[in-house]
Order: C-alpha cells, then structure tokens, then sequence
C-alpha cells in the first residue's frame, strides 16, 4: 500500500475543530513537524501550555482521525506548550488510565540486556521496604522476564472477567504481559497494538491504591518506547546502561526520547559495572568503569549509582527470589535502597513541582 502523505494528514486534520472557536487546527496552523515513516505518522500539536486541559481530548480526536487514513498503521500526536522551558512548562499527566495511582516511573535502557529487568524489580522491592505501596508493570513485550525473575507463575484471575487480580510476590503487585501468553510463543508487535496492550495493563487491572508503580519499559527508543514515554502518565524515567560507550550511546538516545516528550530523566544506573573476583578478590572492570556517570554529568542529569557484575544477582533473579528480598542486608541490596532512597526523593519533588503548577479552582 501507497504511504500515506503529508497532505492527507493535514486534510484529516483539517477536519478537526479548535476548542473555543470554529476554526480548525490546520487553519489555525496550529500543526506542524509532521512525520511519515513505514505508515507510522507523528505530529505537533503547538498550543500554549494554558490550552493543554482544553487541547487534552481535541488530541485523541486528531489521532483518530489520521489513523483513520489508509496505511496508517500507528499515530502519535504531541501536545508542545514551550518546549524551550520543557521542566517547568510540562502538564501534569492525565491520571486517567489508573487514577489511584500516585506516581509511575519508567525503567528503561537503550538496548536489551543491560539489566533493566534486574533493576526494574529490586527497585520496586526497596521502595517496598521503605513502607510504600508499590506495583510493578512488567511492560517489556519483546522478553517479559518479571514472573521468573519474581518467582510468579501461572495467569492471573479475573473476577468479573474483565479486570484483572495483579499477582503478588514479596508484598509487591505485579503484572506482566508474561502471564497472558505462553513464555515460547513468539510475539510479532506492531505500533498500535504495543499501546494499547500497555493501556490495557494499566488499566484493566485491579492495582488499588498505590503510591508508586515502576514500569519495565521494553528496550530501545523506537516508535513503541516514544508513544509510551508520551500516552503513560509517567512522573519520571530511569535509565539503565551498562559502562561502555556503545551502551551509552543507546542510554543517551533514551535520554534524549524522554526529554523529547518531557518526561524528567532521574537520572542513570550503571548496571555490570566492574566484577569482583570471588576466588583472588581482584577487581576487573569488564564492560569498562565510571562512564554512566560520566553521561549523566555530561546530559546534566543524575547517577544513581552502580551495580557490580555479580553472580549472586543472576543467581537470585534465576531462580525467583530477587537480591533485595532474598537478602537485605547485601552490600547489593544495600545499593538498590540507596537507589531507592534517591528515586522516591526526587519522585516527591517533582509531584510538588506538579501540584504548584496545577490551577485550584476556589469555589465561593
Ligand atoms: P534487560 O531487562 O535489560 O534485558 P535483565 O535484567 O533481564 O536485562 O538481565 C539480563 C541477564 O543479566 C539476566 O540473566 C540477569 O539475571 C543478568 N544480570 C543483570 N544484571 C546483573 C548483574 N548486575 N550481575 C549479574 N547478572 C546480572
């Protein structure tokens, strides 16, 4: 099938009217930086960022609109109010898909393999330690490897067959895309249905009340990762590398994909970074040393520290019982509270920074 063209977005777009007026988005040249590739269509929405609550739905109609074309295969619409000021100016999420949710936070890392997983599932398990009521979204459709990694097996219930009961291990709740299909059946993903597979993991599942929940994102920063980055209401992202350049590259690609889309960065683990014989004790820094922090100062966000290269990590993970639950007092388990420690503080500054921006209506 033909791609589809930039003149028929903007026709299809044409058809959509502005909120307060009778104008519609193409008239008022309010679209611009409109991108075609492989039936997969981007665009920017411009408004000020007083308009974004009014622009919210107008957004959703603009991307039926165009997926409605022919050849379309995914769209994803940006709202962009100021992005020179992208911090200060960035809406609050929408809280809709899972309104007891207090905060999302996303892991995720440029490539696969570097442990996002790993650190994805310890992470949650130490802010569970701190006395929070904390969720994990194993989001990675390309390898869901959270129920191995948390010892969960078997589907999850449903009581009225629609929503789903998380599963639970450790204290902590659980869902992952894993349980719903067979662990050999290969999974072919094509843009739209990542998305709504995660819309429908967020919420069509019984999470309750939650103070955090940390999303396994899958790795990369392809078209999947950006549509997620922008529709999950995320308060901020974590990135996971390994120290040597390649996988930093990949790490600042991700970080790039989130700033893109105004999601703050925490800041950068360095997973595997350095290996500690266990027979001669000498230390060996496999993948390279120190370049994740490196990044994180050169792309003017956070370290928040390193995890060495450990079997004791790939051994508890294998068999279920992940290093922070298994053993706590662990200089490993040490490190992801620290982490932890770091995450939910920030965490709470930026839910501050939120609130302040967020207009009250007074009632008289
Ligand atoms: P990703 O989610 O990035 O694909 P995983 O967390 O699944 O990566 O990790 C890949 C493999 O490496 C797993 O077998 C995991 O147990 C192992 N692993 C991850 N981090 C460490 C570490 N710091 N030390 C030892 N093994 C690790």
């Amino acid at each position: 099938m033909a791609e589809v063209t930039e003149e028929q977005v903007r026709g299809a777009l044409a058809g959509i009217t502005a909120p307060g007026g009778d104008n519609d988005l193409v008239d008022l040249g309010l679209v611009s930086g409109v991108v075609i590739r492989n039936g997969n269509v981007g665009f920017t929405i411009e408004i000020t960022p007083e308009q974004a609550e009014a622009f919210g739905p107008v957004c959703k109609l603009a991307e039926k609109a165009v997926a409605a074309l022919p050849g379309v295969l995914s769209v994803t619409a940006v709202l962009t109010a100021e992005r020179s000021q992208q911090q200060q100016q960035r809406q609050p999420p929408t809280k809709e898909l899972i309104p007891d949710v207090r905060t999302i936070i996303a892991v995720a890392s440029g490539k696969g393999g570097v442990g996002k997983s790993t650190v994805s599932i310890n992470l949650a398990l130490a802010l569970l330690a701190r006395g929070l009521k904390v969720g994990l979204l194993d989001a990675d459709i390309y390898g869901p490897s959270i129920p191995k990694m948390l010892g969960i097996h078997g589907r999850p219930k449903s009581e009225d067959g629609n929503i789903l009961e998380p599963k639970k291990n450790y204290g902590l709740k659980c869902m992952s895309i894993g349980f719903l299909v067979a662990e050999d059946t290969p999974m072919i993903w094509r843009g739209p249905m990542v998305m709504s597979a995660i819309e429908q993991l967020l919420r069509d599942v019984n999470w309750g009340e939650l103070d955090i929940l940390v999303v396994d994102l899958p790795p990369g920063t392809g078209d999947a990762q950006l549509t997620m980055a922008q529709r999950v209401p995320l308060t901020g992202a974590i990135i996971v590398s390994t120290p040597q350049d390649i996988a930093l590259l990949d790490a600042r690609k991700g970080l790039n994909m989130f700033r893109k889309v105004d999601v703050p960065v925490l800041g950068i683990v360095e997973n595997m970074s350095y290996f500690n014989c266990p027979h001669c004790g000498e230390r060996t820094n496999i993948f390279s040393h120190g370049g994740a922090k490196a990044t994180a100062k050169e792309m003017g966000t956070d370290f928040l520290g390193e995890i060495p290269l450990d079997i004791t990590i790939r051994e508890a993970s294998d068999v279920g019982k992940p290093i922070t639950a298994a053993d706590p007092e662990n200089p490993h388990s040490k490190a992801f509270h620290a982490m932890a420690d770091q995450v939910w503080e920030k965490v709470q500054v930026l839910e501050a920074e939120e609130e302040a921006q967020v207009p009250k209506i007074v009632v008289q």
